[in-house]
């Protein structure tokens, strides 16, 4: 059935109100891609319920008329994982909000899957708790879609990612049918599954998570760092001390220029790369092990590691790096985030690597990323109104997942597959794998309705257009360029 005829519309808002359906072709413009805006499509009707039971209903009537149906959440998403076409309803989760229960003695919290990130932490900050992954985009993205995609943060690196935090979710099936899940029930571990699965098993509604204790103390320190190659040879050397610090992070100067000229913060404006590391715990031992960090980094060339004095000075090192992609718009017209991992020790030779495919198909890339983690972000700046630089960007988007599974690494960290990278799950997996990964997906969402032709480089209406033979020669090709950087 046809998600814009009269009809359709018709059964929809008798479900949800008038004020829950959006269909005029200016209401869908906002909704028309994620963060990732090389694909973009007006979807063919925006469903907006309040309640669970609402989106059961959705889904019922969207089963029964053979209409696909695409969860979303903020749209923040890097990998175009919530884009739809014309044929499908997008389900949008952001008017279900509340905060549905907190339970301390437990250090429980359960919301509905559009509450905000940050939201979570806020309902408990007085209390001494807080939710610990904290993805750069927390004051936007909501914990639906932060379950979707087991998103990460800047503070992975010791806290780990969405689902070391989720103890339940309550999800739809394509069906309507309504489950709850416990991270405690024996069997599979469905919570795991789900979680990661971006949108394609079920629809998450209400997620229970973890709480942590706020550490009784921090020590944030940046660090200037005169290349880029002095600032990766210290997270190895940190990271081999044996210390484990909360967070990691690497900004090189194209971005903190571009930061400090929008907020001017103070950064320093002559470092090549600046790393923003952070220890916290309890106070006893703190000092000794930031102390330390600071020694390796002078080791391994720091020009200087200024600690922050007050939680004013932390806030403000912390809002280079928050801030550091919503800033590239002063850069260029248009970004493509890329989200490979690589071992840490793979760090120097990797941004080489990245740098040459800049190069070579004459693009300016910046890099802001986890560094503690090997996760890169590699941000590739143009203009999508040039097709031909499109096409270039897409290219090195290619090659520079490519150079980080011949790393040794994986080709995402945190943003997920969606329709951005589904095409190169060839480049780590064997089509008897993939295959297996459809049959789960079968099982949950059997008729393929729910966000079609994401994560998987087939079925829905997703057409590969890399295949495993032109997997491998991508592969090899980047092997033999890698051997000259
Ligand atoms: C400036 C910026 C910084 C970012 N920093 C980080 C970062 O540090 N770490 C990180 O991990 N990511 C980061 N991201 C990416 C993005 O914010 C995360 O992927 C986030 O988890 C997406 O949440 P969302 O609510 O916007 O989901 P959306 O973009 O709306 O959707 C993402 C995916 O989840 C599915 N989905 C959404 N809600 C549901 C639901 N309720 N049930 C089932 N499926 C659902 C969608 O179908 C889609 O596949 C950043 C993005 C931006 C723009």
């Amino acid at each position: 059935m046809n998600p814009l005829s009269p009809a359709f519309i018709g059964e929809l808002s008798a479900l949800l109100g008038a004020d829950g359906v959006r269909h005029s072709p200016a209401q869908k413009a906002v909704y028309a891609s994620d963060a990732y805006t090389l694909e973009k499509s007006l979807p063919g009707v925006v469903a907006l319920p309040r309640t669970t039971a609402e989106v059961s209903a959705i889904l019922r009537l969207c089963h029964a008329r053979g209409v696909p149906t695409v969860p979303r959440g903020a749209g923040t998403g890097l990998a175009g994982g919530s884009t739809t076409g014309s044929d499908a309803v997008l389900l949008c989760l952001s008017r279900m909000s509340e905060i549905v229960s907190i339970d301390l003695p437990n250090r429980r919290l359960r919301a509905q899957a559009g509450a905000i990130n940050i939201a979570l932490t806020k309902a408990v900050a007085a209390d001494g708790y807080q939710f610990a992954p904290d993805p750069s985009s927390q004051g936007a993205s909501t914990i639906g879609g932060n379950v979707a995609n087991n998103a990460g943060g800047p503070h992975t690196l010791k806290y780990g990612v969405t689902v070391n935090h989720v103890l339940g979710l309550q999800i739809v099936l394509p069906d309507g049918e309504i489950l709850e899940l416990s991270a405690d029930d024996c069997g599979y571990d469905l919570v795991g599954l789900v979680t990661g699965s971006e949108g394609t098993l079920a629809v998450v509604t209400e997620v229970t998570v973890k709480l942590v204790k706020t550490p009784e103390a921090v020590r944030t320190m940046l660090v200037v760092c005169r290349t880029v190659d002095d600032a990766t040879t210290m997270i190895s050397a940190i990271i081999a001390s044996g210390i484990l610090p909360a967070a990691l992070e690497m900004i090189d100067r194209t971005i903190l220029l571009a930061v400090e000229e929008a907020y001017k913060l103070g950064l320093p404006t002559d470092a090549e790369a600046v790393l923003l590391i952070e220890v916290d715990g309890a106070e006893a031992g703190l000092n000794r092990q930031a102390e330390r960090i600071t020694a390796l980094c002078r080791e391994h060339g720091a020009v200087r590691v200024e600690a922050a004095t007050n939680a004013l000075d932390r806030a403000r090192l912390w809002t280079a790096r928050k801030k550091s992609v919503g800033t590239l718009g002063r850069l260029a017209p248009s970004h493509a985030t890329q989200d490979g991992v690589v071992p840490r020790t793979k760090l120097p030779q990797i941004l080489r690597e990245i740098a040459a495919i800049g190069a070579r198909h004459k693009l300016r890339i910046a890099n802001v990323f986890h560094a503690g983690d090997g996760n890169l972000h590699p941000v590739v700046l143009f203009d999508e109104r040039d097709p031909e630089e499109v096409k270039r960007v897409l290219i090195a988007g290619g090659e520079i997942l490519a150079a980080c599974v011949n790393a040794g690494g994986a080709l995402t960290g945190e943003h997920g597959i969606g329709i951005e990278k589904r095409d190169f799950l060839h480049l780590v997996f064997s089509p008897e794998d993939l295959d297996i990964m459809a049959k789960v997906r079968g099982a949950f969402n059997p008729d393929g309705l729910l966000n079609p032709g994401k994560l998987l480089p087939f079925g829905g209406n997703c057409c590969p257009h890399l295949r495993r033979p032109e997997a491998e020669a991508l592969l090899n090709l980047t092997k033999t360029r890698a051997a000259a950087v």
